[in-house]
C-alpha cells in the first residue's frame, strides 16, 4: 500500500490483515519506486496525493517496467476525466475517498482473484505448489507449510533456476524494512530443507556461496 496518511493507512492495513492479506506500506513516491512493487506483490493500493509527488508516477513507473501487477487507486478526486485517465494509464480499479472498508475489501478480493487465476499452480522440478489451496507436494507427499516458509518457497518457485540474493529474498518475503543483518533467510531455508529434502539426495534448494540461493529447475 502506498499511502501517506497514517490514520487511513493503519485502518486499511488492519482491515486487510484481518482478511488474511500480508501488507507492506510505504508513504512516498520515492519509497514506492524503491520497493520493487511489481515483482513482489499481488496488488498495489495506491493513493494519488503523496508528500513528494503524484501517485500517477508510481503507476507509470510500474507499467513502464512492464509490471502487470494490479493497481487499485484511492483518491479524493472524483472527476470522470481523472478516472478515465487513470484507467488509460493502466490502473485496474478506482475507489473514491471516503469509502467503506467493505467495498475496498471486495475490490481487493476481486483483483487478487484475477491475479491468482493466472498463477494458481506452480511446478518446478519435483515440487508443486498451489497458491490457492496452499498445498505443497513432492513425490506424492503433501506438505502444509507455515506462512513464511510457504512464501519463501513460492518466491523461489516463481524464479526457478535464478540465483536469488539473501537481500532480495528478505525484501520479497519479509517486507521492505526488514533488518538487513538478519540471518532469517538462512534459517528458513534450513526449515524448508528439513521438511522437503530426502536423505542421501541433493537438497531441493541449492546454496550459491557468498550470494544466496537457487531452486534448480
Ligand atoms: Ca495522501
Amino acid at each position: 500500500m502506498v499511502e501517506d496518511e497514517d490514520k487511513i493507512a493503519s485502518f486499511i492495513v488492519k482491515g486487510l490483515k484481518a482478511e488474511g492479506h500480508t501488507v507492506d506500506r510505504v508513504g512516498t513516491v520515492l519509497e514506492a519506486m524503491d520497493a520493487g512493487l511489481g515483482g513482489q506483490h499481488d496488488l498495489v493500493v495506491l493513493d494519488l496525493v503523496l508528500p513528494d509527488g503524484d501517485g500517477r508516477e508510481v503507476l507509470q513507473g510500474l507499467r513502464k517496467s512492464s509490471s502487470d501487477v494490479p493497481v487499485l487507486v484511492l483518491s479524493a478526486l472524483v472527476e470522470i476525466d481523472d478516472k478515465v485517465s487513470l484507467l488509460d494509464m493502466g490502473a485496474n480499479d478506482y475507489l473514491t475517498k471516503p469509502f467503506a472498508f467493505r467495498e475496498l475489501a471486495a475490490r481487493v478480493r476481486a483483483l487478487t482473484r484475477q491475479e491468482q487465476a493466472r498463477t494458481d499452480l506452480l511446478e518446478v522440478g519435483e515440487l508443486s505448489l498451489d497458491t490457492r489451496t496452499r498445498v505443497v507436494s513432492r513425490r506424492g507427499k503433501q506438505y502444509d507449510l507455515p506462512g513464511r516458509e510457504f512464501s519463501l518457497l513460492e518466491y523461489l518457485m516463481r524464479h526457478p533456476g535464478q540465483v536469488l540474493a539473501r537481500q532480495q529474498l528478505l525484501d520479497a518475503v519479509w517486507g521492505i524494512n526488514f533488518d538487513t543483518e538478519s540471518n532469517v533467510v538462512d534459517v528458513y531455508v534450513l526449515y524448508l530443507r528439513r521438511r522437503l529434502d530426502i536423505e542421501g539426495e541433493p537438497s531441493v534448494i541449492e546454496t550459491v556461496r557468498g550470494v544466496g540461493y537457487r531452486l534448480p529447475r
